[in-house]
């Protein structure tokens, strides 16, 4: 079949659009249980280690991530989105690391590649 817009094809696969992810996240980004979650969290790892990274255990927690990414069919599952255990507060540079999550992270893998005369090939 060839009508289905790319939107279609974004929702059968889920997980993998960014662009969608991003659509059905941002109301619940935006939501008060929401912040009021994150910011309780991060008083807790405030009390726990004084706030520091989950992961490197170096830097100072930056954003509370999501151990099990936020899909549309968990987005209003609260065992999912606002418990704790679902929850990780991370510096920046760790959580660029996890998979998906690597905003900026453009240009850490050049795709570009040398022939023998030295020249760059195409890609
Ligand atoms: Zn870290």
């Amino acid at each position: 079949m060839l009508s289905s817009r790319s939107a279609e094809s974004c929702r059968e696969r889920r997980l993998s659009c960014f662009m969608c992810m991003k659509d059905f996240a941002e109301s619940f980004y935006n939501s008060n249980a929401w912040h009021r979650c994150r910011a309780a969290y991060i008083g807790k790892r405030l009390l726990i280690d004084g706030g520091l990274c989950e992961e490197c255990h170096e830097r100072v927690g930056y954003i509370v991530h999501h151990k099990k990414q936020l899909t549309p069919e968990n987005i209003n599952d609260p065992e999912i989105t606002l418990a704790d255990d679902n929850l990780e507060y991370v510096c920046k540079d760790c959580h660029d690391r996890f998979p998906g999550h690597g905003v900026g992270s453009e240009g850490l893998t050049p795709r570009i590649r040398f022939g023998p005369d030295g020249q760059p090939l195409p890609p």
